[in-house]
């Protein structure tokens, strides 16, 4: 059996959530979202959830062990065993080394990783909007903006230069339009039929 699974990269505001959530339909593979997992654990009030806390806040990583540890539970339930839509991890080159061998060991493969592209000025008033509607606390922060920002320009693309080295497919994707039509380039991209 071919297991498959796609990544999608893109700084922060750039959609990745809700086109995961389109490619979950179209693939029948769950979206995974790290930094979704983590606000459940803060909400929970969860040890992990009170011991990331601040990091999220601040717009730091959290340290690698811990979430490649958190992604590994993930991945070894059911429901992941014919791949997953990756949102949010990996964020820099040891999570993508990590990944790969978690992969490779469990005869998946990677069908695609997706960067979606959007420019600075339409990422910040979509984060703005985004803060107004779930009152994430990292979104009304510019401090925690711009670190996330810049953490994503210097750690997460080079994680994309490490997938184009392993000869996984890479595509660009345009993220600026309506999420339908930006959902039409990521399943032609990724040789999907959308209905
Ligand atoms: P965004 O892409 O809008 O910045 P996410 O919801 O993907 O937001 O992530 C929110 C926060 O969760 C990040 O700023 C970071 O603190 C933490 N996080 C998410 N994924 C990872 C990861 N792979 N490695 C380390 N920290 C992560």
């Amino acid at each position: 059996m071919i297991r498959q699974t796609v990544l999608l990269f893109g700084p922060p505001g750039s959609g990745k959530g809700t086109q995961a959530k389109k490619l979950e339909k179209a693939l029948r593979s769950p979206h995974v979202s790290t930094g979704d997992m983590f606000r459940d654990h803060q909400s929970r009030r969860t040890e992990l959830g009170l011991k990331v806390e601040h990091i999220l806040k601040t717009g730091q990583l959290v340290p690698d062990a811990v979430t490649n540890e958190m992604v590994r539970e993930r991945l070894l339930r059911p429901d992941a065993s014919l791949g997953v839509i990756l949102d949010g991890f990996p964020r820099n080159v040891a999570q993508a080394k990590w990944l790969d061998t978690f992969l490779t060991t469990r005869g998946y493969g990677v069908l695609g990783v997706i960067v979606i592209e959007v420019p600075d000025p339409e990422l910040a008033s979509r984060i703005k909007s985004r803060a107004a509607k779930e009152g994430r606390s990292d979104d009304a922060d510019e401090q925690a903006i711009a670190r996330r920002l810049d953490t994503y320009r210097k750690q997460t693309e080079a994680s994309v230069g490490y997938y184009k080295t392993a000869n996984v497919p890479v595509h660009v994707v345009n993220g600026v339009g309506s999420v339908d039509e930006v959902e039409r380039r990521i399943a032609s991209a990724l040789g999907l039929v959308v209905s």
